[in-house]
């Protein structure tokens, strides 16, 4: 009626919304907070998941680093073979001053701009050798514009690409990744975005989409977003064994955030018939004031030094590695390890003490009912999305 019974063409919806994104953004906000206001929920506790949603772009679109960087460096050696072969000096000259060093889309516009010029001021050709050459000229001088075009082009891949390893061609945000559902079971990748959400009741009260399909790699900055909206970190949070790493934990600490965080092998832990393998490293006992393990002959495994290493993230972690004495000729041997030599064990005392934390809050009567209620809740809201909505692709 107040359109004047004219329906709105969808590109029209489309573009409205895309002028508003930041609006739409900061509407969510606000209407989460007026759920908390209602006391529907307090925004104390997040309780996180993601996944994986496909792209509307389709799956034979990619571009992916590696070959784009593999065709670029073949495409430089071209470049500067195609230039020593030009029979100009200009063209020689630059050949020669490039050795080991990039060219760029802009320089070869300058060189070729300049051996235009000095084309352009050759006198008229006279005999059918003159005129050949001044051909093979020109010719080269095409094939140069072509391959700096395509060099341009290889330097928008990547410029587009960022930090990522591959991109869609319809889609420039979306990511090749690995999707749980795999109906060809071939593993294939297709473009899409890891969407991380944070509900509480059921509510969803923040979203983010990531390029990285591993989802450890997102909560740092997935619980700063939380901050950024709402102007304070939840004070709990919950989340599977996919999120524990030292990274979140640390990260947690230092924001004094509750992690009611699983880490690998919890599960397999809780289980009423579990066993502990006793030669691995967890099972050793460790003297703390001396700092060395006893291995399972009663052996002391000492200090050696320290391995540092250095997640996707950038975060680094140490880890501090013991050896045995005397491993030869040890009866348990083929079962304490596979290696040459004397048995080096590596322990990460940091991560070993969040674990620790994060066992003994997830045991507790409030651990047990997050990890109850974590079952019901983004699970419960992307089962919502996905499969009683079907929005299992982006399709905008
Ligand atoms: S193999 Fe070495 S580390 Fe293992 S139990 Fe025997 S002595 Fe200890």
């Amino acid at each position: 009626y107040l359109a004047g019974y004219e329906q709105p063409d969808f590109i029209t919806i489309n573009r409205f919304r895309n002028r508003v994104k930041k609006e739409i953004n900061n509407i969510f906000t606000q209407v989460v907070l007026i759920l908390s206001a209602k006391g529907l929920i307090s925004l104390d506790v997040e309780y996180i998941d993601g996944t994986k949603i496909e792209s509307k772009a389709n799956k034979y679109t990619f571009v992916w680093r590696r070959t784009v960087e593999k065709n670029r460096a073949k495409l430089q050696e071209q470049i500067r073979t195609l230039l020593l072969q030009v029979d100009d000096v200009i063209a020689q000259d630059n050949a020669a001053k490039k050795e080991g060093v990039e060219f760029t889309a802009d320089l070869l516009s300058e060189i070729s701009e300049e051996l235009n010029k000095s084309l352009e001021s050759v006198p008229e050709p006279k005999t059918k050798e003159e005129k050949l050459a001044i051909r093979t000229k020109k010719k080269q001088l095409k094939e140069l514009d072509k391959k700096r075009n395509k060099l341009h082009e290889y330097d928008q891949h990547l410029e587009i690409m960022g930090e990522r390893n591959s991109y869609s061609k319809t889609d420039s945000d979306a990511t090749f990744m690995h999707m749980k559902e795999d109906a060809m079971r071939n593993g294939q990748t297709k473009p899409g975005y890891n969407l991380q959400i944070a509900t509480e009741n059921q509510f969803i009260t923040d979203f983010a989409l990531y390029a990285n399909r591993t989802d450890t790699l997102t909560l740092p900055s997935f619980l700063e977003s939380f901050n950024s909206r709402y102007n304070r970190y939840a004070k709990t949070v919950v989340a599977d064994s996919g999120y524990g790493s030292e990274e979140n934990y640390l990260f947690m600490d230092t924001h004094n955030i509750e992690a009611y965080v699983k880490y690998n092998y919890f599960h397999k832990e809780q289980r009423p018939r579990y066993t502990p393998n006793p030669f691995s490293p967890a099972s050793l006992y460790y003297n703390k004031e001396q700092d060395f393990y006893v291995c399972p002959m009663g052996q002391h495994m000492k200090r050696i030094g320290m391995k540092r290493s250095i997640t996707s993230n950038g975060f680094v972690t140490y880890s501090v590695r013991y050896q045995a004495e005397r491993c030869e000729g040890c009866p348990l041997r083929g079962s304490c390890f596979k290696a040459r030599g004397n048995r080096i064990i590596e322990v990460n005392h940091q991560l070993q003490q969040y674990k620790q934390k994060a066992r003994e809050l997830l045991t507790s009567k409030e651990g047990i009912k997050h990890r109850g209620q974590r079952c019901i809740e983004p699970e419960a809201v992307f089962g919502q999305t996905k499969y009683n909505k079907a929005y299992k692709r982006f399709r905008h």
